[in-house]
């Protein structure tokens, strides 16, 4: 499914085609796409995941759903044609997409500030909307297009990677640090998937999205359809942080190797050495060597978390 950056490349693909006229139109789609026959394009616009082909009183508002695609001057033969414009000089085709005409002045209709690429984005009101939704998840939050209108399943993973944070954490619990982190890489990540896309090695740069490894820790990411949304979320739970709304004792047995609730309350972290072994370090720093203390060594990781939540345990005795 294409996410913001892929519609961004095609609006821009598709700039030879404004202010020319249609001349005619095919496809198999339900609505009266007749109309647009003899309408000349005055602009593309774009909403997160929406492409929108301006005309004089209405638009067409293009979504690629989960299979759609498009193509320029060549017809894909094994596609059926939702929408077909054909111009003078050139041709536009739209496959297994929903096509929908918008009569609202767009800009009643859309708060270009919620769209992650868009100039007028705004982190501020983003910020307020996830204040708004503390229980709510942050793959569900970060894919929710009325916060982050733009955001897909590949950005979700790669920005809760990139900012060492559990996808399944409250966005409620998280300190305000991590909290202005996720919007700021929401946009960031946008960024950087266009610049690779356009490259063409988009894939290339996925760290989490996929990956059966965790690059940084060298131990298996989980894949899990985690959240509402029920999307494939690759995490590893060694080195991305959960922080959630619950009490510590309600979720210190559920897998999760590094807690942090509310609190601030901290259990160790492990890390795989390059004898294949498991060290478990504290998360406090030492405040005399300022580095972390060894907790010790361990054979299997499975080991390594039980002795953290035997030092848990301990602590909270
Ligand atoms: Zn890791």
């Amino acid at each position: 499914m294409p996410e913001g950056p892929s519609i961004i490349i095609l609006k821009e693909l598709v700039q030879p085609f404004i202010g020319k006229k249609i001349l005619s139109v095919t496809g198999n789609s339900k609505q009266d796409i007749q109309r647009l026959s003899g309408q000349k394009v005055l602009d593309f616009k774009s909403w997160g995941k929406h492409f929108l082909i301006c005309f004089n009183k209405f638009s067409i508002r293009i979504h690629f759903m989960l299979f759609g695609s498009y193509s320029i001057n060549e017809r894909k033969e094994t596609k059926k044609t939702r929408l077909g414009l054909h111009f003078k000089e050139g041709e536009l085709f739209f496959y297994a997409c929903s096509v929908k005409f918008i009569e609202e002045d767009l800009d009643d209709l859309y708060d270009w500030r919620a769209d992650v690429m868009n100039d007028n984005w705004s982190p501020a009101r983003a910020k307020n909307k996830l204040k708004q939704i503390p229980d709510t998840l942050v793959c569900d939050a970060l894919l929710d297009q009325h916060i982050f209108a733009g955001v897909g399943n590949i950005i979700k993973n790669e920005v809760c990677f990139r900012i060492f944070l559990h996808p399944e954490s409250n966005v409620g619990a998280l300190p305000a640090k991590q909290l202005n982190q996720l919007i700021k890489e929401a946009r960031n990540y946008s960024f950087d998937f266009l610049k690779w896309k356009k490259a063409y090695v988009l894939r290339k740069h996925w760290l989490a999205h996929t990956k059966k490894i965790c690059p940084r820790c060298e131990i298996p990411f989980i894949k899990k359809y985690a959240g509402k949304t029920q999307r494939r979320t690759f995490f590893c739970i060694n080195c991305q942080v959960l922080y959630n709304n619950l009490p510590l004792k309600n979720n210190s047995n559920d897998g999760t190797v590094i807690v942090k609730n509310k609190k601030q309350q901290l259990q160790g972290m492990i890390r795989k050495l390059k004898s294949g072994e498991y060290r478990l370090y504290s998360r406090v720093k030492d405040t005399k060597t300022n580095k972390r203390k060894n907790l010790g060594t361990f054979n299997t990781l499975a080991a390594a978390k039980k002795h953290e939540q035997e030092i848990q345990y301990f602590k909270k005795k």
